[in-house]
Parts: C-alpha cells; structure tokens; sequence
C-alpha cells in the first residue's frame, strides 16, 4: 500500500523553506501522497529518504506509453475518479479493431478507412489514433503481416492474440512501433505473455473480468519484470465492463492498491447504436483505450467528441489564437467583425460569415478565452485591449475603410473604442445569428 500523508512527512527535511513551492514539509507530504507532487521537487531530500519514499512517489496508476513519435499514445496516471474534482490528464487512445482474417483488399481499405477519420472540432483535430489487430484467423504469419501494414498507418497498435506465440512473432515484426501485446488467452499462461513482453520490451494487455484475477495476474507479470500493463475485462455486457473500470480506478486512485494500479482497455464490439453508446460510456468512464468496429464517420465522431469534452480542462475555456482572421481572401474593403477569443464565440461568428459567404476579417481579442459578455463584465473586452489587438494585429494596414463592427451586446463601449482607438466604431447584432443579414444587407464601408 502507499504511503500516508504522515508517513511520508517523517523523512522529509521538516526545513519549511518553501523551494517545493508549498508552505511547509507537512503541505508537501500531503501532496506526494495524493499523487499531486513528486518527490524531485524537494531539492533537499537525501538519497536514504528518496530510496524509502520510492512506494509514494509512484503515481496511483501508471503511465503507459504505446506506440512511437507522433503517433504515440500516452495512458494512465489519471489522479481523480470526477473530473470537476481536477480534471482527467491522458485522453483514452480509440482503436478500430481489424482483424487479420480479412482479405487483402478488404484489410486495405479498411486500413484505407481509418487513416481518413480525423476531424476537425473548434480548431482541434480530432482523429481515431490507434488500430487493433486480431488474430481471428489463428495464423501467426498472417497476423504478423496484418500488423505491418496496420503499423504502417503511423498510429499506436494494438495487437489481439489468445496465442502468445502469435504475440511473440507479430510484436517482433513491429517491435521498434511498440505496440500493444493485448493477451487474451487463459489467466494460467500469463507469466509466458509477460516474458515475451518482457522480452520485446513492450507493454502488455491482460483481460478477466474477475478483478480477483485481474490482480493476481497483474502480480506475475509484475514479479516477470513487467511494468507497463494494461488490464481489461474482455468482452463483457457494457455494464459489467462499466464496473469493472470504475472499482479498478477507484482501488487505484482511493485505496492505492498497487495490482489494481494499471489503466485499462474495453472492447465496444459491434457497429449498432448500442455499441456507438457503450464506447462514449467507456470514454467517459474510465478507459485508457476504447477497442470499437466501427468506421461510420458519424458514429466516430460522437465518440471522439465524448472524448474531447471529458478530457478537456474545465478550469480553463477552449480558445483559439487571438489574432485577425481572414475568411474568404478578403480584400481592404471587406468588413472587419471584431469578437473575443473564447472558441465558441469565435466558431459562432466564423460560421456566419462563412454562410453569409461575405469575405471579411474577423479580430478575436484575447480574453483569456472567455465569451464576449463574460469578458466584457471582468474588463478583458474593453476599449484598451480592443484598440490593442487592433494595432498588434496591423488591422489599419488590411482594411482601408478604418471602421470595426463589435457585437451588440457591448454597444456601451462604442463611443470610448472611437477615442481609444481612432477608428469608426458600427454596432453590429446581438447574437451572432444576425450576422449573415447584417452583412449581406446592413454593412457599407
Ligand atoms: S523543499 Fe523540502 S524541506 Fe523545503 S519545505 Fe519543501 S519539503 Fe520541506
């Protein structure tokens, strides 16, 4: 089990001299013990206490990386079980499973297919960033040679086998792409699972639904030399999937409890809507990769959005670059609409103008990402910065007509933006829905 608090308190320096960033040793103790600081940041901590610190300062639940380079994928380490708590840290990897018993051609356009499910949401892309291949054909050498050509996508894979022989010569074949070794054979033959993984250097995937066994597996694999493990319930009704992710976070991240202190995978297997919504549960809670069949764009995208809105920062809004936009190649006559940088204002405005199909330019003022009314209210959207993001942006030198357009609802400030800045100042619509009409029919330059 983990340190307490207090444990942990008894080897530091108790210097109080605050280099850690805290008030005091006991602060510091305390947050090591949560797993919010690590023990690197007492400057002052000898090698004796760092060596019988070592079981505190490892995270509730451990990083697992799979894949390389860009296409890498991060999991795990995840500190809280409700995101209003703090906020969830690695966003879950989605896999669209493939499997090696498909034909040449159908394995390549499928391949073909997931390359293509990236999306673009508020500015961000979004995108399906890892394949799983399984061994349903139950050939090693053609599960090997599904899993070069899916590794040759540039995305993380996993790959499915109850056959740790077939495990062993794919992962070889795509060793340097670290993939996943999921095993998802018998509990009894973990330990050879995990000496091949060992072996590759690679992370491993066991699956029970029991969590009884979950945890003694996790303690062979363990006790082989593994460290990277990820645990799964295997193919289960949603809601014992759901189950088994929630007691095995809340062991890791509540009791510390060390075999339990993995990130998992869930299968959503099937293409019906039953399947769309178990992965957006498994999204939600509490998976760190989500196996789904379907590539139908608009089943993927509801779950990369799930995914995209609980691992987003809810203490800090989605903002886009606060600079002057240009939509439709306009000219120094086309109109200059100016809005805050909090993204949705932004995309609110954006796609207006966009439908009113008027180019146009369009001054997204930093508020720190906070809506026009919002910004307004703190003194972030004001004449001052207004008139500075006029002039960092060289606003003058891309509109002849000197004449800016702000959001109705802060009509108040027109007069003073005139004097703060020297342009002329039009009131356009409340709400953003009013802009194709204003545009079309009410600006003149
Ligand atoms: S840096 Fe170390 S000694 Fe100083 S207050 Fe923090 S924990 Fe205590």
């Amino acid at each position: 089990m983990a340190l307490s608090g207090l444990a942990i308190y008894k080897h530091l320096p108790k210097e109080n001299c605050k280099e850690c960033g805290l008030p005091t040793c006991l602060a510091f103790a305390m947050k090591v013990a949560s797993g919010q600081a690590g023990l690197d940041d007492c400057p002052k901590l000898g090698d004796e206490a760092r060596g019988a610190l070592a079981e505190a300062s490892a995270p509730p639940q451990r990083l697992v990386t799979i894949g390389e380079g860009d296409g890498a994928v991060s999991i795990g380490q995840e500190t809280v079980l409700f995101r209003h708590d703090e906020r969830f840290q690695n966003a879950c990897g989605i896999a669209v499973r493939v499997e090696d018993s498909l034909e040449e051609g159908e394995l390549a356009a499928r391949l073909d297919a997931i390359k293509g499910l990236s999306f673009d949401r508020m500015g961000q892309v979004q995108a399906v960033d890892m394949v799983a291949v399984e061994n349903s054909s139950g050939d090693s050498g053609r599960f090997a040679a599904a899993a070069k050509k899916a590794a040759a996508l540039g995305k993380a894979v996993v790959l499915i086998s109850a056959d740790p022989e077939a495990l062993k010569s794919a992962g070889s074949e795509i060793a340097d792409k670290r993939p996943l070794l999921y095993y998802s054979g018998s509990a009894d033959n973990v330990e050879t699972a995990a000496k091949t993984a060992v072996e590759l250097k690679l992370p491993l995937g066991i699956e029970s639904p029991s969590l009884e066994t979950i945890s003694d597996m996790t303690e062979k694999a363990a006790k082989a030399g593994l460290q990277d493990i990820v645990m799964s319930p295997g193919r289960e009704k949603p809601s014992e999937v759901l189950e088994f992710l929630t007691k095995t976070r809340r062991a890791a991240l509540k009791k510390k409890f060390r075999p339990l202190g993995y990130p998992t995978l869930a299968f959503a297997d099937g293409t019906d809507d039953a399947a769309i919504v178990a992965a957006s549960w498994f999204v939600l809670k509490y998976a760190g990769i989500v196996v789904i069949d379907t590539i139908e764009p608009a089943a993927v995208v509801a779950i990369l959005t799930s995914r995209f809105n609980i691992y987003t920062d809810p203490q800090k809004p989605v903002q886009v670059e606060a600079k002057l936009y240009e939509i439709n190649e306009p000219g120094n006559e086309a109109p200059l609409l100016v809005t805050t940088n909090f993204a949705l204002s932004y995309y609110s405005v954006e796609s207006e103008v966009e439908a009113s199909r008027v180019p146009t330019h369009i001054l997204a003022v930093d508020t720190e990402g906070t809506s026009v009314l919002t910004a307004w209210a703190a003194d972030k959207f004001n004449p001052e910065t207004i008139s500075e993001a006029l002039v960092k942006t060289g606003a003058a030198e891309k509109v002849s007509h000197h004449k800016c357009v702000i959001p109705g609802m802060v009509a108040v400030i027109s007069g003073s933006l005139e004097e703060e800045s020297g342009w002329q100042v039009e009131v356009g619509p409340k709400e953003a829905v009013g802009i194709v009409s204003y545009l079309t029919s009410r600006w003149k330059r």
